[in-house]
C-alpha cells in the first residue's frame, strides 16, 4: 500500500465511486476505493460471469444527455463501446406488445371494445382528474385513465416495487414517466420521424438504439478501475467498511474495513466520499449522529432483486434484448435476452442465455429460495410466457442483489431532509454520491455526474456545486427527445 497521504477514501466501487476515483486522480490527488465485493468492481453495474456467459443485473444501457459522460464512457472504453438496436416488448394476457408502447398497434390488440372503454376512460380522466395526486396510482390515471392503468402499469410496477401503485409515491412517477403523454405518444406513432436540425437524417433516439460494452457494463467499470490504479490510486476489493470516524483535531476521517478473512484495515483520508446505502452510513458514523437522524436512516426501505441466469440452446425463439412480464400468473417481471445485448455475452453461439428478474424483499420467500429451486422456476415460467421450452435449458446460475432500489415512499424525502441535515451540521468534508449513497433513482449517468460534482468541489477546496440538484429536474432519460419510461 502505498504511503502517499489519502486526498479521500472513497467507499464503493460501482460507477459513482471510480467516476469520483478516477477524476480525482486524473488531478494527482491519491485515492484509496474500498469495496466490499470481492471478485467484481460495478456495484449493480457489474457484469457476473458464469461458465464464459455473462449477465448483467438487469441490462444497462449507456445514454446520457451529458456530453461530458458520454465522453467519458467513450474515454474509458474506445471501440469497445457498441451501439446495439433496442428492442422491447410487454406481455400480458398472452400477447406481446411493443415497448415503448405503439398506440394504433396496442388498440388493435386489445380489441374494439377494450379499446373504446379505454379512449373513453382516458377523457373521464381528463374531465375529472384526480387533484392533487399523491400517489403513483393518481398520478398515471390522470394521465392515462383508469383502463390503460390497469393494462400496462399496475401489475409491473406492482410486481417491481411489491407495494400497491396507491402506496407509492407520485414523485416517482413524475420523475419517470414526465415527457410521456397519451398525445404524445400517438403522435409519435403518426407522424414522421423529425429530421435532424441540418436535415441530413432522422433524429435517433433511445427508442431505436443505445450504448453498451462488448462484454457488457461490468467491462466498463473493470477498465476504469485499471485506470485508477494505473494513475496511482488503490481500488480494493473484499473491503467491507464497517465504521467511519471523523477526527475533529486531524480533521481526518478514519475509516475501518472488514477483509473477508475478518482482519479489520484503517484508512485515513481528508474526505470521505460514500456510495454504500445511507442507511448502513449514517450508522456507522462516529462521533454518532443526533437520534433522529438515525431513525430517519432506520426508516429509508429498498426493493431488492435476484436474476436467475439460464443458459439454452438456441432456438431464436425471440431477438429483443428485454420483454416485460406483465401477466400475474408467473412470478418473473422482466426477461434479458444477453445476446441481443451484445453477442459476445454468449461465447458459443449455439447456445444463448437469458436473465429472469425476480423483485423480492432480501429474506422473502424468493430470496430465500435454493439456487436449484429458483433454476426451475426459472425454466418453469420461461415456457409459462412461451419465450422458451424448460427441455433446452443447460445450466443456470443465480445472482442475489440487495438494495436494488431506493424505495419513494411517502416519508422518504422527509428522511433524507433530516439525514441531510445532521450531516451537515456534524461532519465536515463528507461527500454523498450515486444511487443509494443519496437515496436516489438514479441511472449510471446521473450517478457519476453526482460523483463528478463532489470530485470538483474536493479539487476546489470548497462546495462550488450542488450534488444534490442533479436529477432534480424530474427529466429522466428513456429518449433523448420526447420519450419516457417508469423502467429500469
Ligand atoms: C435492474 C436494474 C436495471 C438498471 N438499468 C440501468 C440502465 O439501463 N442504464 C443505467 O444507466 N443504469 C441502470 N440502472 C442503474 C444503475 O445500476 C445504477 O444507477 C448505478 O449502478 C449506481 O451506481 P452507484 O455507484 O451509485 O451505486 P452501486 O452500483 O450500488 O455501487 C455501490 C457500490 O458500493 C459497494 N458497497 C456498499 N456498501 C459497502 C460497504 N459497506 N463497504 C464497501 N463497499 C460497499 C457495493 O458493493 C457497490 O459495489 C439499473 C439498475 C437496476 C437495479
Amino acid at each position: 500500500m502505498s504511503d502517499r497521504a489519502i486526498k479521500a477514501v472513497i467507499i464503493g466501487a460501482g460507477p459513482a465511486g471510480l467516476t469520483a476515483a478516477y477524476e480525482l486522480s486524473k488531478q494527482g490527488q491519491h485515492v484509496v476505493v474500498l469495496e466490499s465485493d470481492p471478485q467484481y468492481v460495478g456495484g449493480i453495474s457489474r457484469t457476473v460471469e458464469y461458465h464464459g456467459y455473462r449477465f448483467d443485473i438487469g441490462g444497462h444501457r449507456f445514454f446520457s444527455k451529458s456530453r461530458e459522460v458520454e465522453d467519458l464512457w467513450t474515454e474509458i472504453l474506445g471501440a469497445d463501446m457498441l451501439m446495439r438496436p433496442r428492442s422491447s416488448k410487454i406481455f400480458y394476457r398472452g400477447n406481446f406488445y411493443a415497448y415503448p408502447l405503439k398506440p394504433l398497434e396496442a388498440l388493435s390488440q386489445l380489441g374494439v371494445l377494450e379499446s373504446a372503454l379505454c379512449v373513453f376512460s382516458f377523457l373521464q380522466a381528463r374531465l375529472r382528474p384526480v387533484p392533487k395526486p399523491k400517489s403513483f396510482e393518481d398520478w398515471v390515471v390522470n394521465e392515462f385513465g383508469e383502463r390503460l392503468f390497469r393494462t400496462f402499469f399496475k401489475t409491473y410496477t406492482e410486481k417491481v416495487w411489491g407495494m400497491s401503485c396507491k402506496e407509492i409515491s407520485a414523485d416517482w412517477a413524475a420523475q419517470r414517466i414526465k415527457g410521456l403523454t397519451l398525445g404524445g405518444a400517438i403522435k409519435n406513432a403518426l407522424l414522421p420521424k423529425r429530421k435532424l436540425k441540418d436535415g441530413t437524417g432522422v433524429v435517433k433516439t433511445l427508442i431505436d438504439t443505445f450504448r453498451y460494452p462488448r462484454f457488457g457494463p461490468g467491462m466498463m467499470w473493470e477498465a476504469c478501475a485499471e485506470r485508477v490504479r494505473a494513475l496511482g490510486g488503490e481500488a480494493l476489493l473484499g473491503r467491507s467498511v464497517v465504521a467511519c470516524r471523523f477526527d475533529a483535531g486531524s480533521s481526518e476521517w478514519s475509516v475501518t474495513a472488514r477483509t473477508p478473512e475478518g482482519a479489520l484495515e484503517e484508512f485515513r483520508g481528508e474526505h470521505l466520499i460514500s456510495s454504500m446505502p445511507m442507511r448502513q452510513l449514517v450508522a456507522q458514523i462516529e462521533p454518532r449522529l443526533p437520534e433522529n437522524a438515525l431513525r430517519s436512516a432506520n426508516s429509508l426501505r429498498y426493493r431488492d432483486f435476484l436474476t436467475v441466469g439460464l443458459i439454452l440452446r438456441e432456438r431464436n425463439r425471440f431477438n429483443d434484448n428485454w420483454i416485460y412480464v406483465h401477466d400475474s400468473n408467473v412470478r418473473v417481471g422482466r426477461v434479458q435476452n444477453y445476446k441481443s445485448w451484445s453477442p459476445e455475452m454468449v461465447p458459443d453461439p449455439d447456445f444463448c442465455c437469458y436473465g429472469l428478474e425476480y423483485f423480492c424483499f432480501a429474506g422473502d420467500g424468493l430470496w430465500t429460495m435454493t439456487d436449484e429451486d429458483l433454476i426451475a422456476l426459472g425454466a418453469k415460467e420461461l415456457e409459462q410466457v412461451g419465450l422458451g421450452s424448460a427441455a433446452d435449458v443447460v445450466d443456470g446460475c443465480v445472482i442475489r442483489q440487495p438494495k436494488a432500489y431506493p424505495v419513494y415512499d411517502d416519508d422518504y424525502q422527509q428522511h433524507v431532509g433530516v439525514i441531510r441535515r445532521a450531516l451537515a451540521a456534524h461532519c465536515r468534508n463528507l461527500h454523498l454520491v450515486g444511487r443509494n449513497g443519496m437515496h436516489k433513482y438514479n441511472n449510471q449517468d446521473h450517478a457519476m455526474t453526482t460523483a463528478l460534482l463532489a470530485a470538483r468541489n474536493i479539487l476546489a477546496g470548497e462546495n462550488k456545486f450542488d450534488v444534490w440538484s442533479v436529477n432534480e429536474d424530474g427529466e429522466y432519460l428513456e429518449s433523448g427527445h420526447a420519450g419516457a419510461s417508469t423502467r429500469d
